[in-house]
């Protein structure tokens, strides 16, 4: 993309398109703000046996773009009062047992203490959705709502992303499997370390090859990471696909996009998003 000429984009939304846009919350003029994401940008594909690994910071554009008084999950920030996790000198913690299916998996992640998120949690938030699903939705950790419901996006952020799939003609419940990179949430809702990712890697995987999604949508910077590897970026990652290696050889599509926690505090970025979705719908 030209940064002397931005592209501007001159779609004109459908009527529900329209009315979809509005529950969003997103102003048409922002549309015009704001230029789509550029195609094509060739992106180095993380690999699943790559995907555990991860040992960088998570410094993501979405915590910069979140008023340091917030939280990016949507909850009053604590800082002072959140634990600082202590640095891990156990050793990595060894591989999941393959389950044989979704049931059986979820009922290890419900008795899981593979790293110290397990302490905090009020409910394992597995996943939930369609189980042929033509899209995984992954976010990055369960935040207060979802803790306490059990499911994931279950507070507003999963309203706004409901509304934003809807607004693509996405139906969130038969089209939808919805989960996280980890599956406890993170006392203080400070962003997931690099150990605790890890540790729970694997439940990602088995979800991955057992539901067998068309396509991927990560959400926010850290869930684009554990696709695209440790370096990018969201905005190196926005407008591309990826291509995502399981472990039977075949690949899966992923687009990025904003997390909705942070569009809930960043409106704005809600017309980024939308592109983004549109791009990945093929509308663009
Ligand atoms: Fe287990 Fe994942 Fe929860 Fe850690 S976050 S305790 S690895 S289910």
């Amino acid at each position: 993309m030209s940064t002397n000429s931005p592209q501007r984009l001159t779609l004109r939304p459908t009527a529900l398109q329209q009315a979809w846009l509005q529950e969003i919350g997103i102003d048409r003029r922002l549309l015009s703000l704001v230029a789509p994401p550029e195609p094509g940008i060739a992106v180095q594909p993380q690999t699943q046996a790559q995907s555990g690994t991860a040992a960088e910071p998570d410094t993501a554009v979405r915590r910069l773009r979140v008023p340091e008084t917030t939280s990016a999950s949507g909850q009053p920030a604590k800082a002072a009062k959140v634990p600082t996790p202590t640095p891990t000198q156990e050793p990595p913690v060894a591989p999941l047992v393959p389950a044989g299916n979704l049931q059986a998996l979820a009922e290890q992640a419900a008795v899981c203490q593979r790293c110290r998120l397990h302490e905090g949690r009020g409910a394992v938030v597995f996943g939930a959705g369609a189980l042929a699903p033509q899209w995984l939705v992954v976010g990055e950790a369960p935040d207060a709502h979802d803790d306490r419901a059990g499911l994931p996006f279950a507070g507003p952020a999963g309203e706004l992303l409901r509304a934003m799939l809807q607004a693509v003609g996405i139906d969130r419940d038969s089209q939808v499997y919805a989960t996280s990179l980890v599956k406890c949430r993170p006392l203080g809702n400070r962003p997931p370390e690099p150990d605790e990712r890890q540790a729970c890697a694997g439940f990602l995987d088995q979800q991955l090859a057992l539901l067998a999604p068309e396509r991927i949508l990560a959400l926010g910077e850290t869930a684009a990471r554990h696709f695209a590897g440790p370096e990018a970026t969201l905005e190196s990652l926005r407008g591309s696909v990826l291509d995502y290696r399981l472990a039977d050889g075949s690949t899966v599509p992923v687009y990025v996009t904003h997390h909705p926690a942070t569009l809930l505090f960043c409106p704005p970025l809600k017309a980024e998003a939308w592109y983004d979705l549109l791009q990945a719908t093929g509308r663009l």
